[in-house]
Formats: C-alpha cells, structure tokens, sequence
C-alpha cells in the first residue's frame, strides 16, 4: 500500500493513509512505554513499509484492468475485483473484497450505473482514490437506439476514445500518488493513446461495409461500438443480463430479425435455448460477444479487435 506524503496539506490524498494515523494514535495515548508493544509496533511499520513498494489500482472489471495494465506498465500494481465469469451487473462482494478496496491505493470503476453494488463501499473510502468513469468529463455516449431508457449505456470502455479518457485520468492520479515516476506514465499514456487511435482507425475501415447489416445482441451492452462504428443493431434480446425478456418484447425482437436480420449474438456466460432457437428458425448467423475480454484479450486493443472480429464473422456471409 502506497503511504501519501502526510506532510502535504494541499494534497487531499493524504486521507488515505489513516491506517499510519492510528499508529501515531496508540503510541499518543501511552502504549509506546510497553517495551514488547512498541517492539510489536515497530515490526508492525517496518512491514507496512515494505509493502509499499508499488501503487496498488484496483479495477472493478477486466476491460479497466487492460486500460489500467497500459499505462502502469511495471511501475504500479494492477488488481480486478471482480472474477471473470461474474455479472458485472450484480456481483455480492466479499469481506476479501472490502479489504481490497480499503488495500488499493487507486480504485477504478465505471460507476453506480453499472456496478451499483459498489456505491455503498466505496462512499466509506476517501474519494480522492476513486476514479469513477461514468462521471469523467468529455465522454463520449451512443446516440439513443431505442427511446425508451434514459439511462446512457454504461459500458463505456467499447468507445475507443473513452479508453484515452479513462487512461488519462489514471495518469493524473497516478503521477500524483507517485511523482517519482511521473514521467514514466505520462509516456505510457502517449504510445497507448498513438496505438488506440491507429487501431481505431483500422477498425473504421474494416467495419464500414456491414453498416447496413442488421443484428441483435444478448444484452444491451454495445451500444458505444455500435454507435461509434456505425453499425446497425436492430434490438436486444435482454435489457441486462438478470431479466428475463417478457414474451412481448421476444414477439417484437422476432418481427425485426426476421425482416432484416443477419446475426444474433450471444455473449460467453449468457447463453439462452431460446434465443438459440430463435436464430435456428429464422436463419440466422450465430455470433459471440466479448464485452469483457474474458474469451482471451491479453490487452485493450486485443478486446476491440476481438469484438471488431464478432462482428466481421457474424454480419458477413461467414458463420462463426
Ligand atoms: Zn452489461
């Protein structure tokens, strides 16, 4: 755990390190005259020290790790809360978890919109360490699909530029919580931002020809590829993952696949008979989409290619 300079009165970071604070409390009030208790303390601070090598960013999902690992390089220590094959829509968090959220010395997350079960925890941490991405300024949103949520889609790391946004904001905090490697960041963000754009501008070509290719996807979760890559989504199957679609809406869904339907996308742990025989019934390709890079991306521009990948197989006249 990284100690901020506790000296600095213009640094709000400092509150982080309350866990030194009760040291200086206990020895405050006499227990420092004990000579086994003061031995006791000072191990106690001389291991505190020597874990503090490295900054700690604890990230709630994959996709923010990826971001995350590109601009830590080695300097700092990257950590996902969530397992992989967790909702990242309802996850009950574990007393492990709030230790290491209390552990991390940056903690990034989307923010209440989508992982709502981490509102409570971390409104109990300094916000000083929190990066909460839903909130950051100039992010970049889908237009609106479908009229009828007013919510903005939160999965926001499948809009490329959002990526540089959420990167840059962890640069700043990071060269703040580490000056000495201030430098060393702020170049890792550069080359990340260089090959994000280069990719993106890969990906604005390959993907330009389905543009009139409709799809549906399992849930509502791709609005921000979708929208940034022109692609024409006709529907979800589920609005997030935990509802079950009503027989109305699977009528509705039925009408526009099979008027103008090439593709219907699954996702690697949601996985439904029936939208499986819907896509039997009406000929359709059958896809996969990987909104978290559980399936294999090693980094972030391994997730967008992937998904650029989905969406070549499914729309084109291949099948997966
Ligand atoms: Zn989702």
């Amino acid at each position: 755990m990284l100690h901020y300079n506790l000296t600095s009165g213009s640094s709000d970071l400092s509150r982080a390190a309350d866990g030194s604070l009760h040291f200086i409390d206990w020895a405050s009030i006499g227990i420092m005259k004990h000579p086994f208790l003061s031995l006791y303390l000072a191990i106690l601070l001389s291991l505190a020290s020597a874990a503090q090598a490295k900054p700690l960013v604890l990230s709630s999902l994959k996709p923010l790790t990826l971001i995350a690992q590109e601009i830590t390089g080695s300097i700092a220590d990257v950590d996902t809360l969530l397992p992989a094959t967790a909702s990242h829509h309802n996850y009950p968090l574990k007393m492990s978890d709030h230790t290491r959220l209390q552990k991390a010395d940056v903690i990034l997350w989307v923010g209440p919109e989508l992982e709502s079960f981490l509102q409570k925890p971390l409104a109990n941490l300094p916000s000083a360490k929190t990066i909460t991405a839903y909130g950051l300024a100039n992010m970049n949103w889908p237009a609106e699909v479908h009229g009828h949520h007013h919510e903005l889609d939160p999965h926001l790391w499948l809009d490329p530029r959002n990526a540089i946004l959420v990167a840059q904001a962890l640069t700043a905090k990071l060269a703040l919580a580490d000056a000495a490697n201030a430098a060393q960041y702020r170049a890792n963000l550069a080359l990340f931002v260089t090959n994000v754009k280069n990719l993106d501008q890969k990906l604005q070509v390959s993907l330009k020809p389905l543009a009139g290719v409709g799809f549906a996807v399992y849930h509502e979760g791709f609005g921000h590829f979708v929208s940034h890559y022109g692609l024409k989504q006709l529907d979800y199957v589920t609005f997030t993952p935990e509802q079950k679609p009503g027989a109305k809406h699977m009528h509705q869904l039925r009408e526009k696949l099979a008027k103008e339907g090439k593709c219907l996308f699954l996702e690697p742990y949601n996985d439904m008979q029936s939208a499986r025989e819907l896509a039997q019934e009406l000929h359709l390709n059958l896809g996969t989409l990987d909104a978290l890079g559980t399936q294999g991306a090693a980094t972030y521009l391994q997730l967008l290619e992937q998904m650029a990948e989905s969406f070549s197989a499914c729309l084109a006249n291949r099948r997966n």
